[in-house]
């Protein structure tokens, strides 16, 4: 690449222009990840609460242990897949409730 100052070639990994001594590189760091089981367990809230439950849980912890992004998405996905769990639980009854109830000839 060329300095943006004195127009000289310069590496392209270069960070400070030799000839001028101007900034030519960038130095902003890297925008934290967003923690990838994160994520993962928030899509599987939905999809399959266990999995995003465990997925969610393991996330957390991870964002913890090493920082980044996906604390907050990994409290949602725990939250959600507790609720998708709960009315799973109460479909799956109801439906074995009312299957019952058929085979009893109440229904
Ligand atoms: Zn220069």
């Amino acid at each position: 690449m060329f300095c943006k100052k004195c127009g000289k070639e310069i590496r392209d990994d270069a960070i400070v222009c030799p000839y001028c001594g101007v900034q030519v590189g960038n130095f902003s760091t890297p925008a934290p990840k967003t923690n990838v089981l994160a994520i993962v367990g928030f899509i599987f809230a939905f999809l399959m609460p266990v999995v995003g439950l465990i997925c969610s849980i393991i996330g957390k912890s991870k964002v913890d242990e090493c920082g980044g992004n996906g604390k907050g998405l990994a409290t949602a996905g725990i939250v959600i897949s507790i609720i998708a769990i709960v009315l799973y639980v109460i479909i799956v009854a109801a439906s074995v409730g009312m299957a019952a109830s058929v085979m009893n000839g109440v229904y």
